[in-house]
């Protein structure tokens, strides 16, 4: 069969040839190049000559290259223009995949090579970033159990298969538990407040389950606007009754008894692999590179942010006083929040959405990064692609190519919810020069309609911001090893670059030059920037809490402190305390609901939003000083986002910042200190 992914791409810049590609071409291509990549692994198996740098850490990082590309091809297809067969195929391609990495990782000879480069050589003798990649490949093997004895190892496979089976019965048990709650109303008088939008949903939930008037569930969709806008107290109370109760019921679906399991195995697997604790293992990847530096963080932010929290919630229960309730409970949160913010500012998303047709926030942000950087976008009608929809930009810097992007903004069939960067090819450099990478930002903004363009809520407008950050991490890459290059950076670090550009968003200056109407060209009136300004630091100092509350739950469990004779209803809310700002609700947890630490990947890892947000706030900072476009500066950040993972972040940022992160600019901003 005629594959194109089996033979040298002909295209511009050897991008995707998406004309020619069929799903039949997918799996005989990702079979062959499984293949092929595993002959590249066998041959520096059994090189004769003696392991070194070259013919092993760095072999390792250049096999399987059109491997990659084939499967990113596949996955990025899957994600943003799926079909069933597509989506057949994904279930029968991901444990083929997901097998060729771990021969790879379990590879004992292969292993044996690096452990010698990584024991024998000088390190003096490399550079840098070879020393990095060494380290990097090095602790990739040893943090999967490679040095461990025979019997260890086994022990290690039993506890990962138990993790895997109690972490996917966690997260059954609580979809389980959100399917099983529904409110069903009969009656108008028990909507009040409710909006049409939210009402109309409600509807058809009802319909869906063959009921008379509305539904509402445990579904963030549903929950959320519940909570915010309806009037009647004792609904949202069972409401939030029933979601915080979650897993936590007498039944078969209790996740305490899991929740120990899975804490006490990550305790062993830790152990067994030398580190005293979960967070100490997984810490050591990240640039927080240790639970005291974490909880150290946390507590700090703590200190700093409650005082404020605590007068916000003052005026919320000023508000609540009004209606009677003397007591605010946390199931009143949200609803006298939302009444609070409407009195503040009166900002109406709609009214807004006029003043940012699609084109011209792209144009804004393409003109931001060609301020920054010196980039240049220009629209390519001669790329392959595999939507209409999707638009083609050749990146120039200084006249030469520098990046592929492509941009695919509107929700199909066919497309996953939500907003995404990705790559079709990464960046690396040959004997030759350098591999450019192929990137993408895919999105659901409402597509033009008639004359109408693509108009995005202020909220889509960031977004946008956000997913072009990490995007011009991939674009700007420069490094010599993909393993290294662009986003392939510790976790707590990755989102620098994309929470940075949502800066630029809230800057009158530059909101001014772009925020116009799409029919008149009128600018948005300075009221109006300003109420959003001023709205994007509402209940920050309780947003603060709440987050702070999950990121020290996680630590605790992750640390070790859970005792066998404490219910986990009784830990929690020891641990939470100082970060609660309403009174207790008894019989309630998050614990066992709490999906990012005990399902998700997340655990010993929740403190990293509070932390990205410190270091996107600390570094725009440093443009605030010196001026938001300020050539210099961004020349400096300009090296750390081509940087990648070839330095270790808090060098890296130093290097940038001429110091540490501290939190202060973040406090500022989110207005929690004068
Ligand atoms: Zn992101």
């Amino acid at each position: 069969m005629d594959n194109p992914f089996l033979k040298p791409f002909t295209t511009p810049f050897d991008c995707v040839p998406f004309e020619l590609i069929k799903t039949e071409h997918f799996k005989p291509a990702i079979l062959q190049l499984i293949a092929a990549a595993k002959q590249e692994i066998d041959t520096i198996v059994d090189n004769p000559d003696p392991a070194d740098f070259v013919n092993t850490i760095a072999a390792m990082d250049r096999a399987g290259k059109q491997l990659s590309i084939a499967s990113a091809t596949f996955f990025n297809l899957d994600a943003a223009e799926t079909t069933d067969e597509i989506q057949q195929l994904a279930q029968e391609l991901s444990p083929i995949l997901a097998e060729y990495s771990n021969d790879i990782m379990l590879n004992e000879r292969l292993f044996q090579r690096v452990k010698q480069v990584h024991d024998e050589v000088d390190t003096a003798s490399l550079s840098p970033e070879e020393t990095r990649l060494l380290d990097k490949t090095y602790k990739g093997f040893a943090r999967n159990g490679a040095l461990l004895s025979v019997e260890n190892k086994d022990k290690l496979r039993e506890i990962d298969k138990q993790l895997a089976t109690l972490t996917m019965k966690f997260s059954q048990n609580v979809l389980q538990e959100t399917n099983a709650y529904q409110l069903h109303i009969k009656t108008d008088e028990q909507l009040a407040g409710l909006p049409e939008s939210i009402l109309s949903a409600a509807k058809t939930a009802a319909k869906q389950r063959n009921l008379e008037g509305w539904v509402f569930t445990l579904h963030f969709p549903s929950f959320v606007p519940f909570m915010k806008y309806a009037a009647n107290r004792e609904l949202r109370k069972e409401l939030y009754l029933a979601s915080a109760t979650r897993a936590l019921k007498d039944n078969e679906y209790n996740n305490e008894g899991i929740v120990r399991d899975i804490v006490e195995l990550r305790h062993s697997r830790a152990k067994l692999l030398g580190y005293g604790t979960h967070a100490d293992f997984v810490l050591q990847e990240r640039m927080a590179s240790s639970p005291t530096i974490v909880l150290d963080f946390l507590k700090n932010l703590l200190v700093k942010a409650k005082p404020h929290a605590q007068q916000e919630i003052v005026q919320l229960k000023a508000l609540a006083a009004k209606d009677g309730v003397s007591e605010v409970m946390p199931y009143d949160h949200a609803y006298y929040a939302e009444k609070l913010r409407e009195a503040t500012y009166d900002l109406s998303e709609e009214a807004l959405k006029p003043y940012f047709p699609l084109p011209q926030v792209l144009e804004a942000a393409f003109d931001a990064a060609s301020r920054l950087y010196g980039l240049v976008f220009e629209l390519r009608k001669d790329i392959p692609k595999y939507h209409d929809e999707v638009a083609v930009y050749e990146v120039l810097e200084n006249g030469r190519h520098k990046a592929l992007l492509y941009t695919d903004w509107h929700p199909r069939e066919g497309k996953r919810a939500g907003a995404w960067m990705t790559s079709y090819r990464g960046q690396w450099t040959e004997d030759s020069g350098q591999v450019r990478p192929h990137i993408s930002i895919v999105c659901n903004f409402s597509r033009p309609a008639g004359d109408t363009p693509s108009l995005l809520t202020f909220n889509e407008v960031t977004t946008l911001f956000h997913e072009f950050g990490h995007a011009l991490h991939g674009m700007l890459a420069d490094t010599i090893y993909e393993s290294l290059s662009g986003t392939n950076v510790y976790w707590d670090f990755v989102e620098l670059p994309s929470q940075f550009m949502e800066n630029y968003c809230y800057e009158k200056e530059f909101l001014r030059s772009f925020a116009r109407h799409y029919q008149t060209g009128e600018a948005l009136p300075e009221t109006e920037i300003d109420k959003i300004v001023a709205a994007s630091n509402f209940m920050e100092g309780y947003q603060t809490m709440r987050q702070l509350s999950f990121g020290l739950l996680d630590m605790a469990y992750h640390t070790g402190k859970l005792d066998a004779g404490t219910a986990i209803e009784r830990f929690e809310k020891d641990i939470v305390q100082e970060t609660q700002l309403y009174p207790d609700v008894p019989g309630t947890a998050q614990t066992p609901s709490f999906s990012h630490i005990f399902a998700g990947g997340y655990s010993a890892g929740y403190y990293s939003y509070k932390w990205a947000e410190v270091l996107d706030a600390d570094a725009f900072s440093y443009f605030k000083e010196t001026g938001i476009f300020n050539p210099d500066t961004a020349a400096k950040f300009k090296i750390l986002l081509a940087s990648g993972g070839t330095v270790d972040p808090m060098e890296l940022y130093i290097q940038f910042r001429g110091r540490k992160p501290e939190p202060e600019a973040l406090l500022k901003r989110a207005g929690l200190i004068g």
